[in-house]
């Protein structure tokens, strides 16, 4: 491996992949956020067992949506921390669609029935166009509670069957918001 390679090990597991093979995993997304935990590249598999963590330890409540195959990043984007750059939530009414999205208190995992502080929703829950970002009607996608770990292994099966690396990955942390496939 010289400095031209196009080979690189993981950060994880540090067995070497093809550059364009590992992800980009930024708890800090770009210095948006506060965060001790540095940007790595990673596998799929260490991606997942990565993210699956900060799924499970986040404190607060989210919307996550099934990764989507035309993006390039998946990234959260907090409610009440969103910064401009980070995210443009466009308008409160979209903030507030985002949080009729949330759980509510005392919500189960449709998969397990532990507690469930995720809502976890089909890619077809939001609507893109020229004018921004939309949810769309409730009813027309599919939307349950699901605890941490259940919508670990379902974000885990969804990037192995997109197969792609993502240049962006940035966990939930801080407050309730939004994990969505986004264009970086
Ligand atoms: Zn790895
Ligand atoms: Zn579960």
């Amino acid at each position: 491996m010289g400095l031209f390679s196009k080979e690189a090990p993981c950060d994880g597991c540090r067995i070497p992949f093809e550059k364009k093979a590992l992800h980009g995993f930024d708890p800090a997304w770009r210095r948006h956020r506060k965060s001790d935990d540095p940007r790595r590249r990673l596998c799929t598999p260490c991606l997942s067992a990565a993210l699956s963590e900060y799924l499970a330890a986040f404190p607060f409540r989210a919307a996550v949506v099934e990764p989507a195959r035309e993006k390039n990043a998946y990234v959260f984007g907090p409610l009440d921390k969103s910064r401009p750059r980070l995210w443009n939530w466009g308008s409160d009414e979209f903030r507030e669609q985002v949080r009729a999205l949330m759980p509510d208190p005392g919500a189960v995992c449709a998969l397990c029935g532990g507690a469930a502080s995720y809502t976890w929703c089909g890619t077809e829950a939001f609507i893109e166009n020229d004018e921004g970002v939309f949810l769309a009607e409730r009813g027309t996608f599919a939307e349950e509670p699901r605890c941490g770990k259940c919508v670990a292994s379902a974000v885990d099966a969804s990037f192995r069957e997109l197969g792609m690396a993502l240049a962006e990955v940035s966990p939930p942390a801080d407050a309730d918001g939004l994990l969505i496939s986004q264009d970086v």
